[in-house]
């Protein structure tokens, strides 16, 4: 069986944000990056299916610039197979999902992986949309996977309770948190083979940019914290009331 897992290079979740030109671009200036948690955590699920069956190729996908190959050296050192490289930057998710469809059509993958969302855009879209430039069915937000012969069974979570779907090969899933209890840590073993393994560089095809970022915002600062002595209810009553107004 063959999957082809999906990985995006996200700023680590310490890093500071700071953008640039007037608000338009991340500042990537000490950034280090990572691979994007939900990822991390369906490359886990995967070995652990592929372990379990001893019938599972890894390929790992990356749609980015020869930055990224740091993260994708890391998901091959935790155990993926091989991996390809998309030699582009992702201007938006339409163009990210066609590069991974364009590649996905012609290998033939039983089933394509993402995760649930990228942690720095957090988009939420991309899975979806490789699903429907390659009309396969999608399973959205899996919190667990299992594969057989000819299928995946995914469990998803709902407002109190569960559902579990399944789903014939070719498909899509997307895994959220609870696809596998904690991330893998590469071993010093699995780093030197990690530049052993094909990390094949592909041209993009062409993608109309279908949407431009006009500028990013900043939360506003958290306000100065007032401390109130314990025994001094009523003043914290006032505060709430007439300065907070939440009460
Ligand atoms: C320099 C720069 C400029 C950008 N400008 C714009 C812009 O103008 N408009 C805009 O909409 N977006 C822009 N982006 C965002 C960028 O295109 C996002 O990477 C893309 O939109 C996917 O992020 P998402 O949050 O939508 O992914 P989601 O849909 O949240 O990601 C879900 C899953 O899809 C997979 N995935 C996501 N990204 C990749 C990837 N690159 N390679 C492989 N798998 C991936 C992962 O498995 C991820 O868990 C820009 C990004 C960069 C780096």
């Amino acid at each position: 069986m063959k999957v082809l897992l999906c990985i995006s290079h996200v700023p680590d979740t310490t890093s500071r944000i700071r953008f640039v030109n007037n608000q338009t671009q991340f500042d990537t200036t000490d950034v280090q990056y990572i691979i994007s948690p939900y990822d991390e955590l369906s490359l886990t699920r995967l070995l652990e299916i592929k372990e379990a069956n001893n019938d599972l190729d890894i390929t790992i996908i990356t749609v980015g610039n020869a930055d990224v190959e740091a993260t994708m050296r890391k998901a091959l050192a935790i155990g993926a197979d091989d991996a390809i490289r998309v030699d582009a930057e992702p201007v938006d998710a339409l163009f990210v999902a066609k590069q991974i469809a364009e590649v996905a059509r012609t290998r033939n993958f039983d089933f394509i992986m993402t995760g649930k969302e990228s942690i720095d855009h957090t988009g939420n879209q991309v899975g979806e949309m490789v699903a429907e430039f390659l009309d396969m069915p999608s399973v959205s937000s899996a919190a667990w996977l299992e594969i057989e012969a000819n299928k995946g069974i995914i469990t998803r979570e709902m407002d109190g309770g569960k559902e579990v779907v399944e789903v014939k090969f070719p498909f899509v899933v997307s895994g959220q948190k609870g696809i596998a209890k904690e991330p893998r840590i590469p071993n010093m073993r699995g780093i030197m083979n990690s530049r052993k393994k094909s990390l094949e560089v592909v041209p993009a095809v062409a993608q109309d940019t279908v949407s431009v970022i006009s500028h990013y915002e900043l939360p506003a600062p958290k306000g100065k914290c007032k401390m109130i002595p314990a025994d001094n209810a009523a003043e914290l009553v006032r505060l709430l009331h007439e300065e907070a107004k939440v009460i």
